[in-house]
């Protein structure tokens, strides 16, 4: 006799409703290179989940299942049962099979889900990575820019300065080196309006007095500061 028997649906059926083949097929494959977790990056506190054991489990458990589903299945089809009780027992039998393997692929299903949403983030984590790295290579190409920048500036400030040092006195020049040492780098600085610029200090009225009277080429310290003072139009003498 032939009875008609409820089929359950493949698991490549109940997939197919919410995966496309390149999801499923990427699952599959994670699972077939023994990936036993994935990291939860983006979690609100980072966690590990076990997925492909829990596919490869669900898979291992169907096995004996669907093998006696169909040993069943093979039996009341071929008629070799006729008693009406042992049939009727057989046919529970295969809607309990039935029901057991759905509740298998069910779990199956959810622990691949789980794995492709971990893909996901990890897919998003390797992108966020790549996309700081790019910034960084960016902030480092701009850093080297400026670096040659101000490398060349400070190499043309340099020569003007050798320059400059080539054409000043002995005597002028270990003076500026001693004061700049005690003055933040600093050995001279212009008189402005009987202001120094380097302190930023008015001069008395009796010092600005001495520096009038004294002769163009006498170097004149700020009482303040000890720095050398330069004289120019806008010192106010
Ligand atoms: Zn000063």
């Amino acid at each position: 006799m032939k009875t008609a028997l409820p089929r359950p649906a493949t698991l490549g059926e109940k997939v197919a409703g919410r995966a496309n083949g390149a999801q499923l097929g990427a699952a599959l494959a994670a699972v077939g290179t023994r990936i036993l977790g994935q990291f939860l990056p983006f979690a609100e506190t980072p966690v590990l989940v076990l997925v492909a054991p829990n596919i490869a489990k669900a898979e291992a458990d169907l096995v004996p299942v669907r093998e006696r589903l169909a040993r069943n299945r093979q039996r009341t089809e071929s008629g070799a049962v006729s008693d009406p009780k042992s049939l009727q027992a057989l046919l529970e039998e295969i809607d309990h099979l039935v029901r057991r393997i759905d509740n298998l692929e069910e779990l199956q299903l959810d622990a691949m889900e789980r794995l492709e949403a971990a893909q996901g983030m990890l897919g998003e984590a390797t992108a966020s990575k790549t996309a700081v790295e790019d910034q960084l290579r960016v902030v480092l190409r701009a850093r080297e820019g400026k670096l040659g920048v101000l490398g060349a500036e400070r190499d043309q400030l340099a020569a003007e300065r050798e320059a400059l040092v080539a054409t000043l006195p002995a005597e002028l020049l270990e003076l500026y080196g001693k004061v700049a040492e005690k003055s933040g780098g600093q050995g001279a600085a212009l008189l402005r309006q009987g202001r120094c610029g380097g302190c930023q200090l008015e001069a008395t009225s009796s010092d600005l007095a001495r520096y009038r009277e004294a002769s163009a080429d006498e170097v004149l310290r700020c009482e303040e500061c000890n720095r050398i003072l330069v004289r120019t139009a806008e010192s106010g003498l």
